[in-house]
């Protein structure tokens, strides 16, 4: 998140082109990082389209069939019960120098990954795609959630493309979007409902994040003032279940609305 040129294929492919437009809603359950762990998923698979990485398949070792990651994953899931495409042979060259008078035989040397290729475009729109994302996302989700520091990274890479957006730039079409920012760069104070705050409040365990208050005989009566956003809504944070954190009210006032690291002390187990 540091670094988000020198990531994959550049994680600006989550947010150009009006793609932040899609995280500005408040509280959605499909969270920021529900939509983070997609794309990155999603840019793995697919980018994967020469076979580089591809994976034995069939009970003859010695001549297995070759398979792409992707039907791997949903192999493993149990998504699917067989591979959906078999990586075809390279064309022989021998038989393409021998055949270079007849052009029905020339064989074309990107032949193995284009058909990659076209398998992978297919998929994308499949159901069992769709069922392996968000099988994916909820496994890694579950456990990046409780990493507070990697939860405020995303955030604050989100928040400088949020502090960018003008309301005057919205479509008719994007009218209710303008309608969630307090002023240009800065979304509305929202609420957070009842499932957004108790995720919060069980992850961080009861206690204050930064002096380990216990908060615990709170659980009915914490005000929304205890779920602070990480990133603070006036330097374009999202009003995302992501963005919390649970701040006795102490430890709340003295922060502000600076930017704190969270704090990366994590209580043990037992
Ligand atoms: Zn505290």
């Amino acid at each position: 998140m540091r670094n988000p040129f020198a990531y994959l294929h550049q994680l600006e492919g989550l947010t150009v082109n009006d793609g932040i437009y899609d995280f500005l809603p408040h509280w959605q359950k499909e969270s920021a990082l529900h939509k983070f762990i997609r794309f990155i998923a999603d840019e793995i698979l697919m980018n994967d389209t020469d076979g580089p990485t591809r994976v034995p398949f069939g009970p003859d070792h010695l001549h297995p069939k070759w398979i792409l990651p992707v039907d791997v994953a949903m192999l493993k899931y149990g998504i699917i019960d067989e591979p959906l495409f078999l990586i075809p042979d390279e064309p022989d060259p021998s038989e393409t120098s021998a055949s270079e008078d007849d052009p029905s035989h020339f064989r074309d040397p990107h032949y193995v990954v284009n058909a990659c290729y076209h398998y992978l475009l297919d998929l994308r729109w499949t159901q069992v795609y769709e069922d392996l994302m968000s099988r994916i996302t909820d496994e890694v989700f579950y456990v990046m959630f409780l990493n507070r520091r990697a939860l405020a990274n995303l955030n604050e890479f989100l928040a400088s493309y949020v502090e960018e957006v003008r309301r005057d730039n919205f479509d008719t079409d994007e009218a209710s979007l303008s309608d969630l920012f307090a002023r240009d760069g800065e979304l509305k104070r929202a609420r957070p409902p009842m499932w957004a705050r108790r995720a919060v409040f069980y992850r961080d365990r009861g206690r204050c994040t930064a002096c380990g208050a216990d908060l615990s005989g709170l659980i009915d009566t914490l005000s929304v003032g205890n779920y602070d956003h990480m990133m603070p809504l006036a330097r374009g944070g999202l009003n995302d279940v992501t963005n919390l954190q649970l701040l006795c009210e102490d430890c709340n006032s003295k922060k502000s609305d600076r930017v704190v690291a969270p704090s990366n002390r994590y209580r043990r187990w037992y």
